[in-house]
């Protein structure tokens, strides 16, 4: 792992949140990696072995993968030279033991946190977002009817087939989802805010008015410098 002056940056918000497209700017800017538990575990599954079978039962049932599991395989990530500088991590930490387990981790390796990014959204920007969503079935790229449009309407640009609605992207469903991802996460904002490494960012706004907004306030927090956005 890298030292204290890395930059660790966790990604904290709604699903529709922005998270997604904002960490592939953060990546591009600041030259980190993006670490996301989701992609990393469907990963794990696709590998097989009797890991991935037991991380594949978790992910059917649409429950967490156990802790040990995921705090395992996000340390181990951390340790690669490519995040020596740091990560954005993204869908971890997800519940307060995650968090305490991670800050366990990271301070054997002389290394912590650095900022909380907590995406604040408004209910019907989120369900206008999510419900404009397609995702190709295929490479899993996601789309928005109107805010980022594939080529050629409802096609994937790289896959050449048809997109789809998630079935939980639905505006019925949306809306539960938001009310339960709120009551799981309030411990983990409430942790971090504690601990002061949480900043509230506005998820409402567009994606590069977002990254203006997080980009100053690495600068004026001394993560990153003037001349360039890393
Ligand atoms: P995501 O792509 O972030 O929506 O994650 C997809 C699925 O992976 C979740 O529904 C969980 O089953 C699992 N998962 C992702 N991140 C975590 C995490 N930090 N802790 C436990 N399970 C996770």
């Amino acid at each position: 792992m890298g030292n204290k002056g890395s930059l660790n940056i966790v990604l904290l918000g709604a699903p529709g949140a922005g998270k997604g497209t904002q960490a592939d700017i953060l990546v591009k800017a600041y030259h980190l990696p993006h670490v996301s538990t989701g992609d990393m575990l469907r990963a794990a599954v696709k590998e097989g072995g009797k890991l991935g079978i037991k991380i594949k039962t978790c992910m059917d049932k649409g429950e967490l993968v156990p802790d040990e599991i995921v705090t395992a395989s996000v340390v181990d990530r951390m340790k690669k030279s490519d995040a020596a500088n740091g990560v954005i991590l993204d869908g971890y930490p997800r519940t307060l033991a995650q968090a305490e387990s991670l800050d366990k981790a990271l301070s054997r390796e002389k290394r912590n946190i650095s900022a909380v990014l907590y995406f604040k959204t408004s209910e019907n920007v989120v369900v206008q977002r999510l419900s404009g969503r397609r995702v190709c079935p295929s490479c899993g790229k996601n789309y928005h009817v109107t805010n980022i449009p594939p080529k050629k309407e409802g096609i994937c640009d790289t896959c050449n087939i048809k997109l789809v609605l998630r079935d939980d992207d639905k505006p019925e469903t949306v809306k539960n989802r938001l009310k339960v991802y709120e009551e799981r996460t309030k411990d983990l904002v409430d942790y971090y805010k504690k601990n002061g490494l949480l900043r509230e960012v506005d998820g409402d706004l567009s994606a590069n008015k977002l990254f203006e907004q997080i980009n100053t306030l690495f600068k004026r927090e001394g993560f990153v410098n003037d001349c360039c956005n890393g």
